[in-house]
């Protein structure tokens, strides 16, 4: 079986917990920071964090448009939290001059949990993922608002969508690299490798 090598999106956020959790999912996992790095990775996470800041960095290192044109290439890419907000196509309550690198065809709300309850975690069952609930870690987070026709909703919480899946282009609200629970790292790998 080939094993993918993913990049994780290096410019702010939760890195590590990633690199770790991709690796305990077979996969050759490493750092992103530059365009020539982004060359070398078959897929990409982008990480929690937040998403203004990461927006601001992707430009001043000149990876905004490397990884737009990535993504619309058809490279397999996973977000967390701050990385579904990159992964939009629409996103409400962004900062003005905040950039997405938009993926799905989905509209986001910033900070949308966040407002009512800081940070919580809740049981989510994920379509296409055995074994029971996953453990949802919602930090500040965000949910989809609406999806349009290509986009796949896997997961809702209190009757908000919080996983999407757009052909190789996978979005959560919530933070399953902090829980120990690899399960949807190993989905998206077996994405990613089912496109190697
Ligand atoms: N609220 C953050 C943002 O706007 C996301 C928080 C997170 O990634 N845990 O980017």
């Amino acid at each position: 079986m080939t094993t993918p090598t993913i990049g994780v999106l290096a410019l702010q956020g939760d890195v590590r917990e990633h690199l770790i959790a991709l690796a305990a999912a077979d996969a050759v996992a490493r750092p992103v920071r530059r365009p020539e790095e982004l060359t070398e990775v078959d897929a990409l996470v982008i990480p929690g964090g937040e998403s203004t800041t990461m927006s601001k960095l992707a430009v001043l290192f000149g990876m905004l448009e490397p990884l737009r044109e990535r993504v619309r290439a058809g490279m397999p890419v996973y977000g967390t939290c701050a990385g579904m907000i990159m992964l939009a196509n629409k996103l409400l309550d962004g900062r003005e001059d905040q950039e997405t690198l938009g993926g799905i065809d989905m509209i986001v709300r910033r900070n949308a949990f966040g407002r009512q309850n800081e940070s919580f975690e809740a049981k989510i069952d994920f379509a296409g993922i055995e074994g029971g609930p996953v453990e949802g870690v919602f930090i500040r987070a965000p949910w989809v608002e609406s999806v349009g026709g290509g986009a796949e909703v896997l997961a809702t919480y209190d009757g908000h969508t919080v996983a999407v899946r757009q052909g190789n282009v996978l979005a959560t609200s919530f933070h399953p690299e902090l829980t120990g629970d690899d399960r949807v790292h190993a989905y998206f790998v077996d994405m990613v490798r089912a496109g190697l």
